[in-house]
This record gives C-alpha cells, sequence and structure tokens, in this order.
C-alpha cells in the first residue's frame, strides 16, 4: 500500500459542543489507482481529504504515505509534503480571476522542481484554444478542466478531488471524469475522488463508502465494475 491509514481519529469542537467526525477510520490505498469516496452528506468525506492533503490534522491514529509518516511531520515537514505531492480539485474552480487560462495553470508549478510541460498539459487538457482567455470567458467545465491543470502540473503523487463535479451538469461531469481518469493512465497519479456522480462508471480502480465517520465498505474494484453494480 501507497497510503496507509491506521485508526485515524478526528473531532471538531470541545466540552459538550465536541463531535467525532471520523471514528477511527483504517484503510490503504495502491499507488497509482483512483479511489473513489463515496458518502452521504456530512460523513466525513471532505475531512478525510483535508487530512491527507496535510490541511487538518489528527487527535489520533497514523497516516503513512510511501516512507515518510504523516503525524509525526511539523509544520514545515507538513508544508514540503503539501508542495511535493499534492493536487487538490474542489467543487469550486478558485482561479484568479484577472490571469489567463495558462497563467493560472502556471500559478501551480510555483515553486515545484519538476513541472509538466505546459503546452503538452494544455492539450490534453483540451485548452489549447482557451489558453488565453480569462475564466469568467469559459464554460464551467473548462474552467474546471484548468483547475485541474493547476493541479497538476507539478505533477503530485496524489491528487485530492473534492466533488470536482458538484457544479457542473451531467455532460460535462463525464466529460471531466474522464478527463480525471486519462490523466490517472497518462501520468500515473494516485487519485482520491470524492463524487455522487454515477458516470464513474467503471472507472475505480477502489471504493470506499463513509458513513457517519466510519468505513462502511472497502472495495477493491478489480474487475472494474460500475459503481451501482457493486455489491454493497
Ligand atoms: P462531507 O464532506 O462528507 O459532507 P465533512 O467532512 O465536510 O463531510 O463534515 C463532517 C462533519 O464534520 C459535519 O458534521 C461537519 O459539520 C463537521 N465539520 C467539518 N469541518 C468542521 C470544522 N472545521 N469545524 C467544526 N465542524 C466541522
Ligand atoms: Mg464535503
Amino acid at each position: 500500500m501507497y497510503l496507509e491509514l491506521n485508526q485515524v481519529k478526528k473531532s471538531f469542537g470541545s466540552g459538550e459542543n465536541k463531535t467525532e467526525v471520523l471514528k477511527g477510520i483504517s484503510c490503504g490505498i495502491k499507488k497509482g489507482d483512483i479511489c473513489v469516496l463515496l458518502g452521504p452528506s456530512g460523513s466525513g468525506k471532505s475531512t478525510l481529504l483535508n487530512i491527507i492533503g496535510g490541511i487538518e490534522n489528527i487527535d489520533s491514529g497514523s497516516i503513512r504515505i510511501g516512507d515518510e509518516q504523516m503525524e509525526s511531520m511539523n509544520e514545515k515537514q507538513l508544508a514540503q509534503y503539501r508542495r511535493k505531492h499534492l493536487g487538490y480539485v474542489f467543487q469550486a474552480y478558485n482561479l484568479i480571476p484577472n490571469l489567463t487560462v495558462k497563467e493560472n495553470i502556471e500559478v501551480g508549478a510555483y515553486l515545484s522542481k519538476n513541472p509538466l510541460e505546459l503546452d503538452g498539459l494544455l492539450k490534453t487538457l483540451g485548452l489549447w484554444e482557451h489558453k488565453d482567455k480569462i475564466p469568467n470567458q469559459l464554460s464551467g467545465g473548462q474552467q474546471q478542466r484548468t483547475a485541474i491543470g493547476r493541479a497538476l502540473i507539478k505533477n503530485p503523487d496524489i491528487l485530492l478531488c473534492d466533488e470536482p463535479t458538484g457544479a457542473l451538469d451531467y455532460q460535462t461531469s463525464k466529460e471531466i471524469l474522464q478527463l480525471i481518469e486519462d490523466v490517472n493512465q497518462k501520468f500515473g497519479n494516485t487519485v482520491i475522488l470524492v463524487t455522487h456522480n454515477d458516470a464513474i462508471q467503471g472507472m475505480a480502480d477502489q471504493v470506499i463508502k463513509l458513513r457517519d465517520g466510519q468505513i462502511r465498505k472497502c472495495i477493491y474494484n478489480d474487475k472494474k465494475q460500475a459503481v451501482a453494480e457493486l455489491e454493497w
């Protein structure tokens, strides 16, 4: 396993207002896999992603990534970990409004020692013809492609996607999920993807279902079945 979580617990608040949001999460994700994270709203999906992303710390348990132990990193090491290993894609694209597509993606290469080649990436993303436009000249799908480019340009080991198609129509969502699959095949990044979208048909190598802060089910989907056809 490339990424291994062991009994990860996380609460928010204190005293009477304390709520345990993750109640002992243990799972492993293989390098280069697409892991789809499902679960109702409030089940802890974003919190889990933020923990893996080094944005939230954990109360107890352990997380190993490659041969690094996350909970023993100090702030400086964590910052370096985020910079070196992680790309993040959200439902809101969070592009810089006065920069072009090309410039928005270039921002993601900042501080990276081995960025991907920009022109090639623009073509892979289907953005070559749009590279000099600013975000409000783009459709939602094109904006999300740009955000994916910004996350990808440093060629992160792990691409974290938190409901990346939440703001898109069905057809565009399918295209964005297809793009994430293409990127995974081309660059080999490990992808952790939160989605409610059933267009993930057969692209998941692993499916984890969360409920109320616990893993209800974890399936390695070797036969690449459509998620709807998996036996839960
Ligand atoms: P999901 O992404 O599955 O919808 P979240 O991980 O966002 O769920 O949230 C899980 C629970 O944790 C929710 O009840 C939410 O209100 C709570 N929560 C998330 N972040 C915080 C925070 N920073 N402070 C307090 N509670 C939080
Ligand atoms: Mg969420």
